[in-house]
């Protein structure tokens, strides 16, 4: 069974035998208003991790609960899933994220969070997630302490246990190959197998041209097999084949400033919303063929 579908099992398992009806009903909405099925939404500009050379952002804002509600209804159609991410951010930094999560359940078919698994306070663990991704970037302590600069693998691998020990929600973890943990496949695989990790994945990190620490050159794992970048005679990662369409086309991103973008990866440069309102979602679901044609700045590093 591929991942989408055990996901899909589990929350149907969970949310009752009605949930695969409001599933279709709200997918078919979307269809109907080409609105994008997926929102990925950002709890905080705040994160967790502490990497060393990576400075902590002044002043983080926090999606408030309210200003996501509004956006949510003031959509022709709710979204099928919602996804609590981050962009150089962890939903976990945020104080409203139980407040978050209540609502964001509530408006849609499919509730998920992307955590790097550090900051975990008690009581996160019983969010009403239907699938929790800990996106570990080493598989050793090791290659952990070379990459973030800091000792705190045991505090990763034990904010997963907590979580699969306190509810039956998907639990999905995945490991990002940089250059320090490109030979960690090893021994993520013989992690898994003692700690019970039933979902687990391999990637490779991504290029950041914003300079965060982790999507450095320096720290890409360009030697490893498979690869997808290379260095251009200017030192700057291209992507050795470029993708076709885009890997987010049925997505959109809601900042914790409450701005509504193509993706995570985009910037300001790029069109972005300020307005809850039906016609911001009308605007939004126009950048859908630009999406698909890979024509903002960031999509030459993305794939
Ligand atoms: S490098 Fe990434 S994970 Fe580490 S503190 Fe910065 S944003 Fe967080
Ligand atoms: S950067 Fe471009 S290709 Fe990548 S997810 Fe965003 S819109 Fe899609």
């Amino acid at each position: 069974m591929n991942r989408t579908l055990e996901a899909e099992f589990s929350i149907w398992k969970r949310r009752g035998f009605l949930w695969p009806f409001t599933l279709f009903a709200r997918a078919a909405a979307c269809r109907l208003h080409r609105i994008p099925r997926g929102l990925i939404a950002e709890p905080a500009e705040a994160c967790t991790g502490k990497c060393s050379g990576c400075p902590p952002v002044q002043s983080p804002a926090m999606l408030q609960p309210e200003l996501m509600f509004r956006w949510l209804d003031a959509s022709p159609a709710k979204p099928v899933t919602i996804h609590f991410s981050g962009k150089h951010s962890d939903p976990l930094a945020s104080s409203l994220l139980g407040e978050l999560a209540v609502t964001a359940r509530s408006l849609c078919s499919m509730l998920s969070v992307s955590t790097i698994g550090l900051g975990l306070v008690p009581g996160q663990e019983t969010l009403p997630f239907d699938r929790w991704i800990f996106s570990l970037p080493a598989a050793t302590g090791q290659s952990w302490n070379a990459l973030r600069g800091n000792s705190r693998f045991p505090e990763a691998l034990n904010s997963i246990k907590t979580v699969m020990t306190a509810q039956n929600a998907m639990v999905e973890v995945v490991l990002t190959l940089w250059k320090h943990s490109s030979g960690d496949k090893e021994a993520f695989r013989k992690l898994a197998m003692e700690r019970g990790w039933k979902h687990t994945q391999t990637v490779f990190g991504r290029f950041d041209p914003a300079g965060h620490h982790l999507g450095r050159v320096e720290n890409l794992a360009l030697d490893a097999p498979g690869f997808p970048y290379r260095l251009n005679s200017g030192g700057i990662p291209e992507l050795k084949e470029k993708p076709c369409g885009c890997p987010l086309s049925d997505y959109l991103f809601l900042s914790a400033q409450g701005t509504l973008r193509p993706c995570p990866f985009t910037g300001d440069e790029s069109p972005h919303l300020t307005e809850p309102s039906a016609e911001s979602w009308n605007i939004a679901a126009d950048w859908a063929e630009r999406k698909r044609r890979r024509c903002f700045a960031e999509c030459e590093w993305c794939f």
